[in-house]
């Protein structure tokens, strides 16, 4: 297709700001940036820019506002919600930040560590490890997934349980505003109570409010001791009487507590390799422990097995291996961070990222299998759950066969959707815990939101951008 004169004034303002090379025109070379994670949505656009410091993402920031054309920030491009990429038929830009991936600054004393957006989440971890830190974020996609999208899905992950998600690691923040003005506060302050919490506005925006282009990210102490088991469960009420009692026995050190089904840990054997179930027992439930402590005399090992012997003896737990080297703990949790790519092998999820108080989750996860199962009697429901958050991944899986032989799948997805939601909603819980909402709920959020956050939420995307030219399409 040939560039209208317009695209070519465009394309041409954009090159001189970044380089001729590092704007991507070609469909090959825009291929991996136009398409979801899961192969769910694919979008067009002009160009794929990819700027090299803050001053070219202004720049290029400026010249799409007085281009009029929209702008999609992309990190990883891992988004779960089609968050990502851009509108199908939209002739906007993509901003990738993949070449801003520097560690800026590492003030140890202070616990922080500033860097580029476009770093990768592994890179971040290995410069932390470097001064003998560590940045307590962890998901199957950190290899890739980068600080600007992390924090800009306000992503969890497994540590959340202990550390909080993104918003609670994040301590200050760099952005380029959709008028091209950069809004700076990467001091890092403790304590700064000088007005409005800006920098939290921008923290799960979803790129809608601008582009990060760094931040000031918290560091902790090193685990100088650990402890991992996978727990085989009595049924699925003993996931939340278990994590209680983890927590009443080891307080701060339960780093982290993740519940699978059967069907799920079976997935994962079956299409990742290198993975071997750790125990002979198959229960229908497993629950997945980490505990930790900067303490490198602490027993945990020892401590956590005196445990769960003692649940053993109780009943709640039918067996348990607990790791006896660092290596054994990697591969319980290789099994753990592998389910979405067996799951994206294996066949169409139609996943749901709900959540309720944690007491809650079982009620949940029945009262969603029943509806889900009253429409699709054989469906095939798998269960990921960051438990302790009470957050859970409701998976409703169709084998790449079954999914083909749907006349009409699009009718299916908003089917099992509203059954699962309607669920979550009557149990006071959300529709999106930790992926955010993208493209993928809009929909749901326009329609379940509440009227007055919503009404706040525009207001704001109104002050700040007020040509919504940023992320189109998603979120609001
Ligand atoms: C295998 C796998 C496992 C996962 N596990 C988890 C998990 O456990 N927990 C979890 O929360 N998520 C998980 N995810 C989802 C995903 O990795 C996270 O949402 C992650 O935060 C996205 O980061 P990214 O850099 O890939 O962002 P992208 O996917 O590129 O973008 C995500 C959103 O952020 C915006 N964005 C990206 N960069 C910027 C920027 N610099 N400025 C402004 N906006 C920006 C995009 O416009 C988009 O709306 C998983 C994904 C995969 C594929």
């Amino acid at each position: 297709m040939t560039a209208s004169l317009a695209d070519d004034d465009v394309l041409a303002r954009l090159r001189g700001i970044v380089g001729a090379r590092n704007v991507l025109t070609e469909e090959a070379d825009m291929a991996p940036y136009l398409e979801d994670w899961r192969g769910y949505s694919r979008g067009t656009a002009l160009a794929v820019v990819l700027p090299g410091d803050t001053s070219e993402v202004a720049g290029v920031v400026k010249a799409a506002a007085e281009c009029g054309r929209s702008l999609v920030p992309q990190g990883g491009n891992t988004s779960l919600c089609q968050g990502s990429v851009p509108p199908e038929g939209g002739n906007g830009i993509v901003l990738a930040l993949r070449r801003m991936a520097g560690i800026r600054e590492i003030d140890k004393p202070s616990g922080v560590m500033i860097v580029d957006a476009g770093a990768a989440l592994a890179a971040v971890h290995a410069a932390a490890e470097g001064v003998g830190r560590r940045v307590p974020i962890n998901l199957g996609s950190e290899g890739t997934a980068q600080i600007g999208g992390l924090l800009s899905t306000n992503a969890g992950g497994t540590s959340a349980l202990r550390y909080g998600p993104m918003r609670e690691l994040v301590c200050g923040i760099e952005v380029v505003l959709p008028n091209g003005r950069v809004f700076s506060d990467l001091r890092a302050l403790r304590k700064d109570n000088t007005g409005y919490d800006l920098r939290n506005l921008f923290v799960g925006a979803e790129g809608t409010l601008g582009v990060v282009t760094g931040a000031a990210i918290r560091m902790h102490p090193m685990l100088r001791a650990s402890a991992h088991a996978w727990v085989a469960l009595a049924d699925l009420d003993a996931a939340v009487t278990i994590l209680t009692g983890l927590q009443d026995r080891f307080d701060t050190a339960v780093q982290a507590a993740e519940l699978l089904s059967r069907n799920q840990v079976e997935l994962v054997l079956r299409h990742i390799p290198r993975t071997r179930h750790p125990l002979e027992t198959r229960s229908d439930w497993s629950l997945l422990v980490e505990l930790g402590s900067s303490d490198a005399a602490a027993d945990l090992q020892g401590q956590l097995e005196e445990w769960l012997a003692e649940r053993f003896e109780d009943g709640a737990v039918l067996d348990a291996f607990v790791a006896q080297s660092e290596a054994q703990g990697g591969d319980i949790w290789h099994i753990r961070h592998s389910v979405s790519e067996a799951n994206k092998i294996h066949g169409h999820s139609l996943s749901h990222d709900v959540a309720v108080r944690p007491s809650l989750v079982p009620r949940m996860i029945e009262a969603c299998s029943e509806g889900v199962r009253a429409a699709h009697p054989g469906a095939n429901i798998l269960i990921v759950s960051h438990v302790g958050d009470g957050n859970v991944h409701f998976i409703v899986h169709f084998t790449h066969a079954e999914w083909d032989a749907f006349a009409d799948p699009k009718a299916v997805t908003a089917q099992v959707m509203r059954i699962v939601h309607d669920e979550v909603e009557a149990l006071n819980g959300t529709f999106s815990a930790e992926h955010g909402i993208g493209r993928k709920l809009k929909g749901e959020l326009a329609q379940r939101g509440d009227p007055v956050r919503l009404e706040l939420m525009r207001a704001i995307r109104g002050v700040i951008d007020p040509g919504q030219r940023m992320n189109p399409g998603t979120v609001l």
